[in-house]
């Protein structure tokens, strides 16, 4: 794709939603953290619906501590792989307590460092509550970025360092959540909803309809 059929769709995209935001329901750093951990392989809408609980117990890491990994299992015990997501989050708050006075930190290799935060998570951390210019390739990003030509990568760090490359600065921050509300909603794995798209005329996907 060129230069210029991207910046026309990152136009539409952002003409069409001004402030595209995470679905992910948190008040804080420390709760979009836990949230992100725990939704990898699952749905916001199953995330938020344990987070809503848990963090009127819990909106802190001493606090998670405090609640013990058999309690908190309880709480997250609807989202996938939820025993070995409780134990990432008890490690997490354990090293934040220890390393970071229960501080969320804002570099990637200390974001890294925690147990559950991949490079896509800490992406996101970065970018929504540090406004750094990262751009997080989850599934959906991954899947529009390919299937429209915006770029063409075979991993999710493959498309991500493209991505970083062709998306301009004024876009970077909100790329993300573009795309990612784009995938979940219209240009969906399956069945995407090419007839109504608007950015159907500068989408290069083979089989859309036209
Ligand atoms: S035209 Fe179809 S394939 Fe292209 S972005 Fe829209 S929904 Fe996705």
């Amino acid at each position: 794709m060129d230069t210029k059929n991207r910046n026309k769709i990152l136009c539409c995209l952002s003409n069409a939603n001004k402030n595209p935001i995470t679905e992910l329901s948190f008040k804080t750093p420390f709760e979009l953290l836990i949230s992100v951990i725990l939704s990898a392989q699952s749905t916001d809408i199953s995330v938020n619906k344990v987070t809503s609980q848990l963090y009127a117990f819990a909106q802190k890491p001493e606090d998670i501590i405090y609640l013990g990994i058999n309690r908190l299992k309880c709480f997250i015990k609807n989202i996938g792989l939820y025993n070995l997501k409780a134990r990432y989050i008890i490690q997490t708050c354990e090293i934040l307590l220890k390393k970071y006075d229960g501080i969320v930190p804002n570099c990637r290799k200390r974001l890294e460092s925690l147990p559950g935060v991949g490079r896509k998570t800490a992406n996101i951390i970065l970018n929504t509550i540090f406004n750094k210019k990262t751009i997080a390739v989850d599934t959906h990003v991954f899947r529009v970025c390919n299937r429209t030509h915006f770029v063409l990568g075979n991993t999710p760090l493959e498309v991500e360092k493209k991505l970083i490359k062709v998306v301009p600065d004024i876009f970077k921050l909100k790329f993300h959540n573009l795309f990612v509300l784009h995938g979940r909603y219209i240009c969906k794995s399956r069945n995407p909803k090419c007839k109504t798209c608007i950015i159907n005329k500068y989408c290069e996907y083979d089989s859309k309809y036209r």
